[in-house]
């Protein structure tokens, strides 16, 4: 009896055990699963995350530097971007917050390339303002009225097509030459257009539409696809020029300053003053913007 109840109580503690076993055995390998579908769902976020590289880096409520700072975060925190809209990424950081921030806070491989007007930004600089009048027609007429009358209606339509537009003034107060390319490069423009009328020592002794430009390298392009547009407005299209202008010189972004007409010209403040040849150059500003852009995607696509 004894050699034959041994055997067999052996036998079923050994069951036992295996069964005990592989129930832990279950149970190991759900927890070594866990951790590792964990671990691995953080490994993949980490390197999807970008590091913030700036010394003092915000969260903003919108993608617009005016807009209320939701968040402070420390160099390097790590974040994951989301969506972009203008040079601005929409983003999570690690503790969960959602919110803008400006694609400058990144090395330079994040930086957006802008190649469409919807997603420019453009400043946009009414000449002059308050006390500096301008130039006067012989009217007595100031330019520092038609440079604001113009931008405005440049702003309207380039808000319309989408791009983020800065005023360096919008209504008539002076503003320095100084601040005028400090704001271009605090928002980081994809252009920088200045509006003025020109006038010449005498009266009535010149006419035409002059495009400036300070930099070759930031700014030819620019001033060329506008340029090319001002052909058909009904004054001489007088091309591009170098000019040495503090609003043009001090910007670090693509800048040009254009010369509506001479507003101490007769012929060319009766055009300046219709509303028909202000269309027609702010809208030549428009179809020149574009090609400028979409020449900068025709090289992007090369370079790719
Ligand atoms: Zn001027």
């Amino acid at each position: 009896m004894e050699n034959n109840l041994g055997p067999r109580s052996r036998k079923h503690q050994s069951k036992k055990t295996t069964l005990k076993w592989s129930t832990r055995h279950t149970v190991l390998l759900a927890l070594v699963a866990i951790i590792l579908t964990i671990f691995l769902f953080r490994v993949s976020r980490y390197f999807k995350q970008d590091v913030i590289s700036v010394n003092q880096a915000y969260l903003y409520q919108k993608s617009d530097l005016d807009s209320q700072k939701t968040a402070s975060l420390p160099q390097g925190s790590r974040i994951t971007i989301l969506s972009s809209r203008y040079h601005w990424y929409y983003i999570k950081t690690d503790d969960g917050h959602l919110g803008w921030i400006p694609d400058w806070y990144f090395s330079t491989d994040k930086q957006i390339t802008v190649t469409s007007l919807k997603n420019a930004t453009i400043v946009l600089d009414a000449g002059h303002g308050g006390r500096d009048s301008g130039a006067l027609s012989s009217g007595e007429a100031e330019e520092k009225t038609y440079t604001l009358i113009y931008i405005k209606e440049l702003a309207r339509k380039l808000q319309a097509r989408g791009a983020k537009v800065y005023l360096t003034r919008n209504k008539d107060e002076y503003i320095s030459l100084a601040a005028r390319p400090q704001l271009s490069n605090r928002v980081h423009a994809d252009a920088f257009i200045s509006i003025h009328f020109d006038s010449s020592p005498d009266a009535n002794t010149a006419s035409g539409v002059t495009t400036y430009y300070y930099s070759k390298k930031l700014s030819y392009s620019l001033a060329y696809n506008l340029s090319s547009q001002f052909s058909s407005l009904g004054l001489d299209n007088k091309g591009i020029d170098f000019g040495n202008f503090q609003v043009l010189r001090d910007n670090q972004r693509p800048a040009v300053l254009l010369e509506f007409g001479y507003i101490n010209s007769d012929n060319d403040f009766a055009m300046i003053k219709s509303s028909k040849y202000r269309n027609a150059a702010t809208n030549d500003i428009i179809k020149g913007l574009n090609n400028y852009f979409t020449a900068k995607a025709d090289d992007e696509s090369e370079t790719k």
